[in-house]
C-alpha cells in the first residue's frame, strides 16, 4: 500500500529532534488542552503540537469530510466516526501542510504561531471515549510462563491456545491515561492458603505490558469481520499497561476469569499512531502450528517490528530498564484478534479497545510483568539503588515506552508512565 505520508524523503520545516518518536512520518491523534483553551484534536510533531481545531477555522482542512465539532471535541470520536479513508486523508493532507517543500503553511507565520504549540504549554487527556475494552491473551511465551507458574508445566498452555485467540471482557471506566497516578488497589487476598481469606491491600501488584489497537465503527450486529477486511476497521495503537493485582486475581479467578484484580485501572499513551503509519514496519509473525481454522487465515504480513521497553523507577531513584520485548513476539495477530472477536457476530464499535495481553518475548529479560521477570516473587530484581523488588511498592513509577524503525525513520509511541500511590 503506497501511502503519501509515509514517504521516508519527507522532511519537515518543523524541528524534530534527533531519536524523536514524531517525525512528519508519524503524526500520531490526540487530545489536549491549553491553560487557555478548550479540549481539542492535535497531532504531534516532534517536541511540538499541531492544533486540528484552529488549522480547520483557518481554512487548512477544506474537502475533506469533517467539521469543527470533529476536532473540537474531547475525544477523537467524532472524527474516527468519519472512517479509515477520511483519517488517513486528514493525515495525508496534514503531512503535505508540514513537508519542507509546501510553503502553503510554512510562509504564513502568524497562523503557525496560531497552530503550533509547544509541548510544555499543553495537557493531554485520554484519546478515546473507549466503549468496550477487550483484553486477549495472545503473547505464546507469557501464556506459557504463566502457565508454567500456575498449572503444570508439562502443560503449560491450555488446550484451546493454539487453536483460540483468548481474551475476556474488561473494562473501560477504569482506562486512564499516561501521566495519571493510581492508587494501590484493596480486595480479597489468600496470603496463607491454610486460612480464609483476608481484606487488604493488594501485596502482588503487578504491570502488564501491552499494546491496544482502537477500532472505527465495525459491522452492524450478527456480521463478522474477516480477516482481509480488519485493517480496514483498526485506526490506531497506543502502548497499554493493564495493571493486574497477582493475589487478588489468584483467588477470584476461578470460574469466571479476572474480575477485581484487572479492573482497577489499565494505563493508555496519549498519541494513537495509526496503522497507517505502522505499514512500514509490517513483517511475518510466528509461524502457527497446528494450521489455524479458516476464518483465522490471513494472506500477507500482518504482524509489526515494534520495540517495546519497560523502566521502574522508584522515587527519588533513576530509571531502571527491567524489560526489553518487541510486539512482533505476538503470536496471533491484530487480524486474527479481530476476526474471532466478530466471528459469532458480535459488534464492534467506533472507540472499542482491544489489548494485545502481556507481550513477553522468548528470554527472561524480555518477560513483560513483574510475575515472569521476579518468576512469582522466587527471583527479585535488583535496581540500581541497592533495592529489590519481586512486585510493585508503592512510589514506584512505570513507565512503558515503544518504537518502530527501519531505513532511518523512526516511529514511536512516546511513553505511558503511572506512579502507584498507597492505598486509599
Ligand atoms: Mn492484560
Amino acid at each position: 500500500m503506497n501511502i503519501k505520508a509515509n514517504n521516508p524523503a519527507l522532511k519537515s520545516w518543523v524541528n524534530v529532534p534527533e531519536g524523536s518518536d514524531f517525525p512528519i512520518q508519524n503524526l500520531p491523534f490526540g487530545i489536549f488542552k491549553t491553560e487557555d483553551s478548550s479540549t481539542r484534536v492535535g497531532v504531534r510533531i516532534g517536541d511540538k503540537v499541531l492544533d486540528l481545531k484552529e488549522l480547520f477555522e483557518l481554512g487548512y482542512l477544506n474537502n475533506l469530510p469533517f467539521t469543527l465539532t470533529d476536532f473540537e471535541a474531547e475525544f477523537l470520536n467524532s472524527l474516527m466516526k468519519k472512517g479509515k479513508l477520511a483519517s488517513r486523508d486528514l493525515r495525508n493532507r496534514i503531512s503535505n501542510l508540514l513537508d519542507l517543500t509546501n510553503s502553503e503553511l510554512q510562509e504564513n507565520t502568524n497562523h503557525v504561531a496560531q497552530v503550533l504549540i509547544d509541548l510544555n504549554q499543553i495537557e493531554m487527556s485520554l484519546p478515546v471515549q473507549i466503549g468496550d475494552y477487550t483484553d486477549f491473551y495472545s503473547s505464546r511465551e507469557h501464556a506459557t510462563n504463566i502457565g508454567t507458574m500456575i498449572r503444570d508445566p508439562q502443560n503449560a498452555l491450555s488446550p484451546n491456545w493454539l487453536y483460540i485467540p483468548v481474551g475476556y471482557h474488561g473494562r473501560s471506566s477504569s482506562i486512564i491515561v499516561s501521566g495519571q497516578s493510581i492508587h494501590r488497589p484493596k480486595g480479597q487476598i489468600k496470603p496463607n492458603p491454610e486460612e480464609p481469606p483476608i481484606y487488604a491491600p493488594c501485596r502482588l501488584l503487578d504491570f502488564e505490558l501491552e499494546m491496544a489497537f482502537i477500532t472505527f465503527d465495525g459491522k452492524p450486529l450478527g456480521d463478522s469481520i474477516s480477516t482481509a477486511e480488519a485493517e480496514e476497521f483498526i485506526f490506531g495503537m497506543c502502548l497499554f499497561n493493564d495493571w493486574s493485582a497477582r493475589d487478588i486475581q489468584t483467588w477470584e479467578y476461578v470460574p469466571l476469569g479476572p474480575f477485581l484484580s484487572k479492573n482497577f485501572a489499565s494505563s493508555l499513551s496519549a498519541w494513537v499512531v495509526t496503522l497507517d503509519a505502522l505499514e512500514p514496519f509490517k513483517l511475518d509473525g510466528p509461524i502457527q502450528d497446528p494450521k489455524v481454522l479458516s476464518y483465522l487465515e490471513f494472506e500477507g504480513q500482518r504482524s509489526y517490528d515494534i520495540n517495546l521497553e519497560v523502566s521502574l523507577q522508584p522515587e527519588n531513584s533513576e530509571e531502571n530498564i527491567i524489560c526489553q520485548s518487541n510486539h512482533k513476539y505476538m503470536y496471533w495477530n491484530l487480524s486474527q484478534q479481530l476476526a474471532h472477536h466478530t466471528v459469532n457476530g458480535c459488534n464492534v464499535r467506533c472507540g472499542d479497545l482491544m489489548g494485545s495481553g502481556t507481550i513477553s518475548g522468548p528470554t527472561p529479560d524480555s518477560y513483560g510483568s513483574m510475575m515472569e521477570l521476579s518468576w512469582r516473587g522466587s527471583k527479585p530484581l535488583q535496581l540500581k539503588d541497592g533495592s529489590e523488588r519481586k512486585f510493585i511498592q508503592d512510589n514506584d513509577t512505570v513507565i512503558l515506552r515503544g518504537f518502530s524503525s527501519k531505513d532511518g525513520i523512526r516511529v514511536g509511541f512516546g511513553e505511558v508512565i503511572t506512579k502507584v500511590l498507597a492505598a486509599k
